[in-house]
């Protein structure tokens, strides 16, 4: 199936995730793609053969409507194919990448696009790995990663650390948002357009990257707001069932494609199983992500009004004339499914409630279709230092839970039972 029917109706990402890019003829009709567990495909002719790598290795340009053939699972495969065109079609974007962790999508979008000398300059927080990779790995190429606070003021104070290490050297932007764990908003316009400022003051490309893990692609479509990739941890909402790890990236084909270089080279690249397994999830992530959203505001207002928790921070609970509210309604189009909240009691006080749940389970990770609660402080951002979390409100008493799919009314008394 195509991105329009035939009488020119253009589909919606919903639609096009059952159907966009399988045809059942070429697999017997069966309804669903079956799994490719093959490492390598066949070629009808050595000449095929030929044509094939010529464009894989770049050693011609592709022909306007030729798309490149099946060699290797390294390479290619058709469940990431099909997985990749569907999952590009809801970014509202050209092209994808699948990979076998969010990591993995991070790390090789970077080796594909930056060299050294260049500065990425980033907002803080970011995922904990992506921290790793930014001050550990980056720096033993010669690329330097500055951080400034995310929120409200991160464009300003982006555009003031151009200026101060040299707007030449800035090759990228890179902004989580909302941040984990406190959701935090950056404005993404804003930030695009500081990209684009300095691209044409410096005369050379530079990118804005957004980890769009938490609300996207659902909820939030970066590329719309001027973004030029979106990397995921397809880990979390996009597989949606805790049961595999995976990663991608979107953008322009100009960009992707030199990602999938490398990808090829590095090996980074998803299973065809994995390819599946996320084929399968994205039929259903519109219905999942909604429900869990709906259930997290639920959840958050209950929060709210409970008189052992001292703050809530989500999303939904913006107030007009909040700055961070009018970020949201720039960008968001719904408030996703983390909440965060301070119990009283600081840490003994927050281990006491982690451990009276009895629905929700006590784990790390995110977006699955069961609820699970964590202690940032001493989990998720246990190696980000004191000073750095208090800016971005992480507590001793603070919980984090990934809302699910169970009953909202078995969540509510979980919680209700759990904070007695
Ligand atoms: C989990 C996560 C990652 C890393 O993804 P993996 O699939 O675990 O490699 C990156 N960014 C965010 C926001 C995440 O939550």
């Amino acid at each position: 199936m195509h991105k329009k029917t035939p009488d020119g109706h253009e589909l919606n990402p919903e639609t096009l995730a059952l159907n966009l890019g399988y045809d059942p003829k070429l697999s017997e009709g069966s309804i669903k793609p079956p799994v490719f567990l093959t490492s390598t495909f066949q070629f009808n002719s050595a000449e095929d053969g030929k044509r094939f790598f010529e464009v894989a290795y770049g050693i011609r340009e592709k022909d306007p409507h030729e798309s490149l053939g099946l060699i290797y699972s390294r390479i290619n495969n058709p469940n990431l194919q099909i997985f990749e065109e569907r999952l590009a079609a809801w970014d509202a974007t050209e092209c994808a990448a699948v990979f076998a962790s969010g990591m993995a999508a991070i790390s090789t979008t970077f080796f594909a696009l930056v060299r050294p000398g260049d500065v990425v300059l980033s907002t803080s927080p970011v995922y904990g790995g992506t921290h790793y990779f930014f001050h550990k790995i980056l720096p033993q190429f010669g690329i330097e990663v500055h951080l400034v606070p995310a929120g409200n003021d991160a464009a300003k104070a982006l555009a003031a650390k151009a200026k101060e290490v040299g707007e030449k050297k800035v090759k990228a932007i890179y902004i989580e948002t909302p941040a984990n764990p406190s959701n935090i908003l950056t404005d993404i316009k804003a930030c695009s357009e500081l990209a684009a400022k300095l691209t044409k003051s410096t005369k050379r490309k530079v990118l804005t990257v957004i980890d769009n893990t938490f609300l996207g692609p659902l909820f939030q479509r970066p590329a719309l707001l001027g973004a030029d990739l979106m990397v995921y941890s397809a880990t979390k909402f996009i597989g949606g069932h805790s049961d595999l790890v995976a990663g991608v990236v979107t953008g322009p084909a100009n960009l992707i494609d030199p990602i999938k270089g490398f990808r090829t080279i590095l090996g980074t690249v998803a299973t065809p199983f994995t390819g599946w397994l996320l084929l399968r999830s994205l039929e259903t992530l519109s219905i999942r992500m909604r429900r869990q959203a709906k259930t997290a505001r639920k959840i958050a207002q209950f929060l709210n009004e409970h008189p052992k928790v001292t703050n809530v921070y989500y999303p939904g609970l913006l107030k007009s004339g909040d700055p961070q509210h009018e970020i949201y309604k720039r960008q968001c189009l719904g408030p996703g499914s983390l909440v965060s909240f301070d119990v009283k009691g600081g840490e003994k006080g927050a281990f006491k409630v982690l451990n009276s749940f009895k629905v929700c389970r006590l784990a790390v990770s995110l977006g699955g279709t069961e609820s699970l609660v964590e202690h940032p402080m001493t989990m998720t951002h246990s190696d980000v230092p004191k000073a750095e979390l208090e800016a971005i409100n992480v507590s001793p008493g603070m919980i984090r839970m990934s809302v699910g799919i169970e009953h909202e009314a078995d969540l509510i008394h979980d919680l209700e039972q759990a904070l007695k």
